[in-house]
């Protein structure tokens, strides 16, 4: 597991070659790892509505009787791309594969900003779901179907990245991990 700040994109964009993305999946997560917006997660508790940061929801540590509200991230609101999709049109240019994943609850806020930005995206999952188990079950289904001889996933959270992370002691495939910080 490796941290990326989004400083160090340059290097990455020129360190990476073509022959480096053959048959390589690059995943991203999409909220405050490629677009970064104004949506907030909204718990209530104990009746009381409360507004999350990103950085507070990905720490939020759920109690059982939690409630949340994600309307917010049924639309793109107010969307701006990280330093990250630099990275993303690089892979674009040597013809790399480029997918998706977030747990957003629809993936059309998602193919609105791939349009905006002229991204080529394979696929595109949004798992309406938060927990990070659902982000390892789907990156071995995509191991399944696709048979890549490497994985490079990017994502903002931490336990998401380690918990693909985890993945490289079950399956034969190489799974980098990249923690994308600000
Ligand atoms: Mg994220």
């Amino acid at each position: 597991m490796r941290s990326l700040s989004l400083s160090e994109i340059n290097d990455r964009i020129a360190s990476t070659t073509a022959k480096d993305v053959e048959n390589v999946m690059y995943v991203f997560d999409f909220d405050d790892t490629l677009a970064l917006t104004d949506s907030a997660v909204y718990l209530i508790r104990n009746g009381v509505r409360s507004k999350l940061t990103a950085a507070q929801y990905a720490a939020h540590v759920p109690s059982d009787d939690d409630q949340f509200d994600y309307s917010d991230f049924s639309t793109l609101v107010n969307a701006r791309s990280t330093e990250l999709i630099k990275f993303v049109k690089h892979i674009n240019e040597l013809n790399g594969h480029v997918y998706i994943l977030s747990a957003r609850t629809t993936d059309g806020p998602i193919h609105e900003f791939v349009a905006i930005h002229q991204l080529s995206v394979k696929r595109t999952t949004a798992l309406a779901n938060g927990d990070p188990t659902r982000k390892k079950e789907t990156i071995e289904q995509w191991i399944k179907e696709h048979s890549p001889s490497r994985i490079e996933f990017f994502d903002d959270s931490i336990r998401n990245v380690e918990l693909v992370h985890s993945l490289n002691s079950m399956v034969d495939v190489e799974i980098v991990c990249w923690h994308v910080k600000e």
